[in-house]
């Protein structure tokens, strides 16, 4: 039980990564507390794996944030998991797509974080340690692709929040770490894939770009989330940590 003991909150648990990671985390004992703004999804995960406590949370609204901090107990991880995939280069991007991603894929860790960083310093002053992991990507500072000109934008910041967090609360045991997946299975690439011109091309080519041959599962990103969660990263804090099968060799 590598978790035992630790409260962790992740979000957009209703389904794809954050689902995987909640019940992976609550599988190694922790005590997982699940939001999303989707109630239809959310709602199925304490069946799936019972003990996960749910609760409806949009990150993009700071009072709803706010109102939830004060009722949880303090958290011994974050896992900020929302985010949004716009398509299209930079003369796709109108000002309200740009505000739109910047506010579910950024601003919200910074919400997030600011309100439950306080709860997690307090923790960490008994425990020695606490964890905040940030969804970043492959496609950020660290890669360009085509036709993602404002997500690779967003994830980027989403770095550079992440080394900031880092380097505040390095001496008082918060750690804060970005992960970067490559391209994963979930209901949303399946939603890309379906909206593409021609989707059985267009699935041809996410899985073209993986070296390894295929795309990636959940159960390929949540080992690296159960490690950034637990004390066995206690010595690990800014980093932007790539699972993404060889595309950046
Ligand atoms: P997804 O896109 O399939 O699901 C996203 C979830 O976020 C949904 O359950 C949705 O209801 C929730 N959500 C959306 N807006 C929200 C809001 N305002 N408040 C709370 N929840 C909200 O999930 P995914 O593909 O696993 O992606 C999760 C994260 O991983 C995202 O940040 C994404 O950018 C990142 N990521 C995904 C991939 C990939 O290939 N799938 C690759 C790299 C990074």
């Amino acid at each position: 039980m590598r978790l035992k003991d630790k409260t962790i909150l992740v979000s957009a648990a209703g389904q794809g990564i954050g689902r995987a990671s909640a019940i992976a985390c609550a599988r190694e004992g922790a005590n997982v507390i699940a939001v999303d703004i989707n109630e239809t999804t959310l709602w199925t995960l304490p069946d799936e794996c019972p003990g996960i406590e749910i609760h409806k949370l949009d990150v993009c609204d700071r009072e709803q944030i706010v109102e939830l901090a004060g009722k949880l107990p303090a958290l011994d991880g974050l896992f900020n998991c929302a985010g949004f995939v716009h398509h299209g280069t930079i003369l796709d991007v109108s000002e309200e797509d740009w505000a739109f991603s910047f506010d579910l894929n950024v601003t919200s860790m910074f919400r997030m974080s600011k309100a439950f960083l306080p709860g997690m310093l307090e923790r960490a002053k008994t425990t020695g340690t606490a964890s905040v992991l940030n969804m970043s990507s492959m496609a950020s500072s660290i890669k360009g692709f085509p036709v993602r000109t404002l997500y690779g934008a967003t994830k980027a910041a989403v770095i550079g929040l992440t080394k900031s967090i880092a380097a505040d609360y390095v001496k008082e045991g918060v750690r804060c770490n970005a992960l970067c997946p490559g391209t994963v299975d979930t209901p949303s690439l399946r939603g890309r894939i379906a909206a593409a011109d021609d989707p059985a091309a267009a699935e041809k080519n996410f899985i073209a770009r993986q070296p390894m041959g295929r795309l990636a599962t959940v159960d390929d990103m949540t080992p690296m989330v159960v490690y950034l969660l637990s004390d066995e990263s206690q010595f690990v804090s800014g980093q932007a940590i790539l699972v993404d099968g060889g595309v950046t060799i």
